[in-house]
């Protein structure tokens, strides 16, 4: 095995000549090996199981306007919509059917909305108690952030998106700070929550070294979810002609995290997926150990467009999904267990 792989596994860190080696080298015998060491780590730890989360993006009703989301506040190109407590519950309910242990509630950031969905969030944790239920809902007070774990609410999903304040700054409008991010992290993190942190791969203007302070951040805070995917653009934002960001990086990038995150929850992002066929599998054998396969109402689904390709109405969803991805993920030697999959030290 090569030196730097053969340090990274022993120390489950790197400095950062070793990391820029790793995400930018052309040498494909060494991201072979990563990607194997990397499998090898989450088979480890988890075995051959994949968790899967249902995906339930409630409300595509947002108060920001992030340089690169579809569903900023000035797109004025979508309609806007929220799923009504029924809607979810019932979606919830196809999850559950499925034999899938996680909801996952996200939504544009709507720090009114956030707090009404508290009840919601309490019906979800009476009616199925067996079940975790993650919430992606950006920035709220801590005091809605409190309510919500009370609620019944497990995890919460808030990628940082760039670890550079000089980066965050280009793809955020003024106003948006990455210190007002991490405070959020930390309160989360506080409140008991298992936190998620990431970014998207490629995102405009980012370098390798802003890659390299997102991994050191991300140590620093540790957190037990990693949601990292390709930028991927989105017609109607000031971003629209960046080009999209590398699968290949992104990979490397799950590889990278799985050796220095031996347990964290990484998943095979839905991003990754549009830009490269098959590239669920290939981020499971890269080292992801979760996927998200949508349950959004097929009438909303398509006005929750973060980016160009995500859920079109022609997207199978549901039901059809699942057994499509346990389907790809059998042939490839993985099963998906009925169990919450929890964060584990
Ligand atoms: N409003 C919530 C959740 C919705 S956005 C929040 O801000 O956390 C969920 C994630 O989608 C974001 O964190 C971002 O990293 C990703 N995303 C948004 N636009 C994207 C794009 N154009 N390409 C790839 N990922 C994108």
């Amino acid at each position: 095995m090569n030196d730097t792989l053969s340090q990274l596994l022993e120390e489950k860190t790197l400095g950062d000549e070793g990391l820029s080696l790793l995400l930018e080298s052309g040498d494909g015998a060494l991201v072979e090996d990563l990607h194997r060491t990397a499998r090898e780590v989450a088979v480890e730890n988890f075995g051959n199981e994949v968790y899967l989360r249902g995906l339930i993006e409630w409300s595509n009703i947002c108060r920001n306007d992030c340089l690169y989301c579809g569903i900023r506040k000035s797109n004025t190109l979508i309609s806007r919509y929220s799923l009504s407590k029924e809607e979810i519950l019932e979606a919830c309910g196809e999850v559950w059917d499925c034999g899938i242990r996680t909801f996952v509630l996200q939504g544009g950031e709507n720090p009114s909305s956030a707090l009404r969905l508290a009840d919601t969030v309490a019906e979800i944790h009476a009616s199925w108690p067996g079940a975790a239920i993650t919430l992606s809902l950006g920035e709220l007070p801590f005091e809605t952030y409190r309510l919500l774990r009370e609620k019944g609410a497990d995890r919460y999903l808030l990628r940082h998106e760039s670890a550079s304040p000089s980066h965050y700054g280009m793809l955020h409008p003024e106003g948006m700070t990455l210190s007002t991010r991490i405070r959020c992290l930390k309160a989360l993190k506080e409140l008991g929550f298992q936190t998620g942190m990431g970014m998207m791969v490629g995102s405009p203007y980012q370098s390798t070294d802003n890659l390299i302070e997102d991994i050191r951040l991300m140590e620093a805070l540790r957190p037990e979810m990693i949601g990292i995917g390709p930028f991927v653009p989105s017609g109607g934002t000031p971003l629209e002609s960046f080009p999209q960001g590398s699968a290949d990086t992104t990979l490397r990038l799950y590889s990278i995290l799985r050796i220095m995150f031996p347990r964290a929850l990484i998943p095979s992002t839905t991003a990754l997926g549009v830009i490269l066929p098959h590239g669920t599998e290939e981020g499971i054998l890269a080292g992801a150990n979760v996927v998200m396969p949508s349950f959004t109402p097929t009438l909303h689904s398509p006005q929750y467009s973060l980016y160009d390709g995500k859920n079109r109405p022609s997207s199978v969803r549901g039901a059809q999904q699942v057994s499509n991805l346990k389907k790809d993920l059998s042939a490839i030697g993985y099963r998906c267990p009925e169990s919450r999959g929890d964060y584990k030290e």
